[in-house]
């Protein structure tokens, strides 16, 4: 009876995780995203007070360049094999209280703890080295571009994901990478 139950239970608890991630790469999802951008902003409005530990949240999009034609050239099987091992790299990269999301296509977002921008930034350029120095098997380079901002509890969350993108447009236009 224990035993079955906790079986219902496990089930229960796989079903519920794999609803929240990306089937492809095993990151978070859109949907987890949206609830969670949701609860770290409504925590920010709620103790309006600094955080205590001194570290404030950002929200970096990132954005594999010329994908299109990564698929166009090598077929949509190492398009995905791209975006699998673009995962891993970031799993390996940021800090394990960072929540790493696939947003979708070849679209990914980092909600990540900073001391200020400068530390943030330092951060997302350590992924963008690891993303240029790696050999992806068959393709080769690949580069990635991204835009951050950061989270305050005031505004809305559309917003938020406005400024990221135009940053990310302004890095598409001067020269990616
Ligand atoms: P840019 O440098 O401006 O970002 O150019 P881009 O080619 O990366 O951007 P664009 O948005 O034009 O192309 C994204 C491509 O991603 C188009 C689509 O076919 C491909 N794509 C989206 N989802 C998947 C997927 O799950 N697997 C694969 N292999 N390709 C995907
Ligand atoms: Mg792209
Ligand atoms: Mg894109």
């Amino acid at each position: 009876m224990t035993g079955a139950f906790l079986r219902i239970y496990q089930n229960y608890q796989a079903l519920l995780n794999e609803n929240q991630r990306d089937r492809l790469t095993g990151l978070l999802n859109r949907r987890t995203f949206d609830d969670q951008i949701s609860q770290i902003m409504e925590a920010q409005r709620t103790n309006n007070a600094a955080p205590k530990d001194g570290f404030s949240h950002f929200m970096a999009i990132l954005d594999i360049d010329h994908f299109k034609s990564i698929n166009d050239t090598f077929g949509h099987l190492y398009g995905d094999e791209v975006l699998l091992l673009f995962a891993r790299i970031m799993k390996q990269t940021f800090r394990n209280g960072d929540l790493l999301y696939r947003f979708g296509g070849e679209e990914f977002v980092v909600l990540l703890k900073a001391m200020d921008a400068a530390s943030c930034l330092h951060t997302l350029n350590r992924f963008r080295k690891n993303i240029e120095k790696y050999a992806f098997p068959q393709v080769g380079r690949v580069t990635v571009s991204g835009g951050c901002v950061i989270i305050t509890g005031d505004g809305l969350q559309t917003t938020l994901l406005d400024c990221a993108d135009q940053a990310l447009y302004y890095a598409k236009k001067n020269g990616r990478n």
